[in-house]
């Protein structure tokens, strides 16, 4: 039998008929599609002129590190990528370049999450919408928003084969509808620890893509602090990819790192990265030149998770100068430079000695005599309220808040009773002198009011404001004010007084580990028992939890006792309270020093002098 012969039109037409066959098996197929997300961008992409400095053609060999990143994105193998990135490395395009490889080339739908509904929507305004507009591939598969249309809102886009939705990570709602294939979780540092009761809102994003076999889920953040860092402990589970880069003078690959960045002392623009091998100088082109050249090594076994670290060192937007000025104005203050380090370095920043060595601090202390030190030039008191007691400091400030502990006393008695706050009142009127013949009295005190003796406390300063004795409530939290403007909004009418305790602590803690006599230094007398330092080091500062997608860092009681540390607060909170600038009086002291020096018998030492017009300057 042989039909060929017998019938070639046949064959003909059972050839186009096999074609035929083939192409619709292949369109039901759908196979992967040919390019990358690099490739992709590289062909397809335009960047649009209000997100962009230099709009036009996206090229990734611009930034070349971007490449695999965005290739592990469409990599089959790849489940789960982890990005942890720092500013100006471009992670909002490479998202973008994902969410447009999806609706030109590979249509899925896809879920965008970010911090905040608020956060999504201008992702959605200024980011993506500008993207569809302007990338020709792109172009007319959403439809046009001006048409009111429901499949093209802010927050849900509809394209042929697929759809882009956008929520915030603290939407349950928004994170438990449809199932999605591509989730992009961006900015995860963020988040909150959970979404309303739902838990974790990575993990509710994650559910919804349980039914694609082809799923991907994709982290990026620039890190916040160690320990709570949701990018940092993903990418500590991935196979920890870093972009190592050789140098063009000695072909050394490395990574970039900011110990290599030098400069001239106060000249930012000679900034340069130095090759840790030959040490040579490279200048911003021959940076960008190396890092086009340099590849991605895993430094961990791949368990299914592909991590990315990536710094601003490696931008090709930046200049090592600017990076140089920005970190040379944010290393003056710890909190600047945490910023500075998890935003540039995209390394996480580590909370360091926030606790305090008593034994330090108790080996310091030193004989006081039966006078104060003459460099002494107000007294303050912190008064704290127990149930079977009271326990106070009087606390002598010098020149750049130079501190001597006066006076530590517990007065015990029942506070709802007036014989303990008749002691407290002797103390308060008490009259001390110094060394070099002054007298002085008590200029300011806060005692606690927050306990179970709220109206005891009312009752007792009442009478006594314009002595400036003045009830207080602590509140925690960081950066509150030391001292907020005083109420008037309770039982008592009295003026209440709310001090952040978090932050007079951490300033007590910063002082305590000054060793050097002078600014800020504080005075302990030997006689002072070693259950007072073991108080005074009560509180530890640590990440206690998530609030509102922020670690919050509390201090955190390591004794139950802590009445020394409480009373030196309220202490300082009373100093604040005067608002006095100590230089300036210590300055007229010594001028009045001087004067009296010359002509004792025209000025004689008036006692409790400070007392005066300087408590007008206002509440802080
Ligand atoms: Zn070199």
């Amino acid at each position: 039998m042989n039909y060929q012969h017998k019938n070639p039109i046949s064959q003909t037409e059972a050839k186009q008929a096999l074609r035929q066959t083939i192409k619709s098996a292949m369109s039901v197929l759908k196979p992967p599609p040919k390019l990358t997300v690099a490739e992709w961008a590289d062909q397809e992409r335009r960047l649009s002129s209000e997100a962009s400095a230099e709009p036009g053609r996206w090229y990734t060999s611009r930034a070349n590190y971007q490449k695999g990143i965005m290739d592990a994105i469409s990599d089959p193998l790849i489940r789960d990528c982890v990005v942890m990135a720092g500013a100006q490395v471009g992670k909002t395009e490479m998202l973008l370049n994902v969410i447009g490889f999806h609706v030109g080339q590979d249509p899925a739908p896809m879920l965008v999450v970010q911090p905040t509904l608020e956060m999504a929507q201008s992702f959605s305004k200024d980011r993506l919408a500008p993207m569809l507009r302007d990338t020709p591939n792109l172009k007319g598969k959403v439809k046009d928003p001006r048409a009111r249309d429901a499949n093209n809102t802010t927050t849900h886009k509809v394209f042929p084969g697929g759809h882009v939705s956008l929520v915030g990570s603290n939407s349950p709602s928004g994170l438990a509808s449809r199932p999605i294939r591509i989730v992009l979780c961006d900015e995860v540092d963020r988040y909150p620890a959970s979404a309303g009761s739902e838990g974790d809102p990575v993990q509710l994003a994650r559910k919804r893509s349980a039914t694609f076999w082809n799923r991907k889920i994709v982290m990026v953040s620039t890190p916040t602090n160690k320990g709570a860092s949701r990018i940092e402990n993903a990418f500590e589970e991935s196979d920890k990819r870093f972009y190592y880069v050789p140098c063009p003078d000695c072909h050394h690959e490395q990574k970039l790192k900011w110990s290599n960045v030098q400069w001239e002392k106060d000249k930012p623009e000679t900034a340069c990265y130095v090759c840790e091998e030959c040490g040579s100088a490279w200048d911003d082109p021959k940076r960008y030149r190396a890092v086009r050249l340099g590849k991605w090594k895993a430094t961990d076994e791949f368990k299914g998770v592909a991590g990315f670290h990536i710094s601003g060192i490696y931008s090709s937007w930046t200049p090592l100068a600017d990076a140089v000025r920005d970190f040379l104005s944010a290393k003056k203050m710890p909190e600047t430079l945490r910023v500075w380090t998890n935003v540039y370095l995209a390394e996480t920043w580590e909370d360091q000695g926030e606790r305090v060595d008593d034994y330090a601090v108790a080996e310091r202390a030193e004989p006081f005599g039966d006078k104060l030190d003459s460099n002494i030039m107000l007294l303050t008191c912190g008064v704290d309220v127990q149930d079977d007691r009271l326990e106070l400091e009087v606390v002598g400030w010098g020149k750049d808040e130079e501190s001597w502990s006066v006076d530590y006393r517990t007065l015990y008695g029942d506070p709802s009773t007036p014989h303990l706050w008749n002691d407290l009142e002797n103390i308060l009127k008490n009259i001390y002198e110094t060394e070099d013949g002054r007298q002085m009295q008590i200029r300011s005190a806060c005692i606690d009011s927050g306990g179970h003796y709220t109206q005891a406390v009312y009752n007792f300063v009442r009478p006594r404001e314009g002595r400036r004795i003045f009830a207080i409530k602590g509140m925690g939290g960081e950066s509150r004010p030391i001292v907020s403007r005083p109420t008037r909004n309770n039982i008592g009418k009295i003026r209440l007084f709310t001090l952040g305790v978090d932050s007079i602590k951490e300033l007590v803690f910063s002082r305590l580990k000054i060793s050097e006599v002078g600014a800020g230094y504080c005075h302990f007398p030997d006689d002072r028992s070693d259950e007072y330092f073991k108080q005074l080091a009560s509180s530890e500062k640590i990440v206690t939890k998530f609030h509102k997608g922020f670690p919050r860092r509390e201090f955190v009681k390591t004794r139950t006792r802590n009445e020394a540390l409480d009373c030196r607060v309220y202490a300082i909170g009373a100093l604040s309270i005067l608002n006095l600038n100590l230089n300036v009086i210590s300055d007229r002291m010594q001028n009045e020093k001087v004067k009296t020096t010359e002509e004792p018998t025209k000025r004689p030492v008036r006692p409790n002098r400070f007392r005066g017009n300087s408590f007008v300057n206002g509440w802080r």
